[in-house]
């Protein structure tokens, strides 16, 4: 008997919209916030999201508000990010807007922490034009402390999305004394290069910044965890050029 594939999700539960986002990736975004995160990253920015809860919508009208920005997509080169929270918990729901994203031209990006079922991540890989993929710090023992979780999972689902060529951005947010010591940045540049050969993986690395600290307070969640120092100027120089002299491609031609 033929096995049956499953319906696609027509609801799915979001945090928030965010209509002309210029930061996610070039060009003008349309960034829908989706709800629900299984990592409990002790930086995490965005709290807010952790719990499935949200507010629920429609493919056809979110599909619809993106379509009111696509004048601003194609003179920009701009188009949808999905963002989280982690969307691939309602990989289904993407899926089926990022379908009706690809039959009007709309380019297509996912912002992912790649921390969900191998399956349900590879399901969504034909579909998806660009990959923000978030890697915490490679060092397994520090990715569990730090996160909550084992990062096998998210290596495996990484390694399959260069493997099928998907254009990759590795986003790795840099706090001082947690993440930006000499061999966290050598693993993650050793985890570029043994991915990277079809030439399609960058990274960029970003500031941490603190402000998610407000959010932290307002939930009631222990602000300790989240004492970390902002990386300065020189510090985030130093990370890109140690990148840089390991053969990384960055994203930014910062310094
Ligand atoms: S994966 Fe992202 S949303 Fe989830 S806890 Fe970590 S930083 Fe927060």
């Amino acid at each position: 008997m033929q096995k049956r594939e499953k319906p696609e999700k027509s609801t799915g539960f979001i945090h928030s919209i965010e209509t002309m986002g210029t930061v996610d990736n070039g060009g003008v975004r349309f960034v829908l916030f989706m709800q629900g995160c299984a990592m409990r990253c002790v930086f995490c920015h965005n709290p807010d999201t952790w719990l499935r809860e949200g507010i629920e919508v429609s493919v056809d009208e979110i599909i619809k508000q993106v379509l009111d920005y696509k004048v601003f997509f194609d003179v920009s080169g701009g188009g949808l990010t999905v963002s989280g929270g982690e969307p691939l918990l309602q990989h289904r729901f993407v899926r089926s807007l990022f379908e009706e994203c690809g039959k009007n031209g709309v380019h297509r990006a996912l912002d992912t922490s790649g921390y969900c079922r191998h399956g349900d991540f590879v399901s969504l890989l034909d579909c998806t034009e660009l990959l923000l993929f978030s890697v915490k710090v490679v060092d397994p023992e520090k990715h569990l402390k730090l996160t909550g979780v084992d990062n096998s999972v998210i290596l495996s689902n990484l390694r399959a999305a260069a493997a099928a060529g998907t254009e990759i951005v590795l986003r790795y947010v840099l706090i001082p004394t947690v993440n930006d010591s000499e061999s966290d940045l050598r693993d993650l540049a050793e985890l570029v290069s043994a991915i990277n050969d079809r030439g399609r993986v960058k990274v960029d690395i970003l500031p941490y910044n603190r402000m998610g600290l407000v959010k932290w307070k307002q939930l009631g969640l222990n602000c300790e965890l989240q004492e970390f120092p902002e990386p300065t100027p020189e510090e985030l120089r130093r990370a890109r050029e140690t990148l840089r002299n390991r053969g990384v491609s960055l994203r930014t031609g910062k310094t």
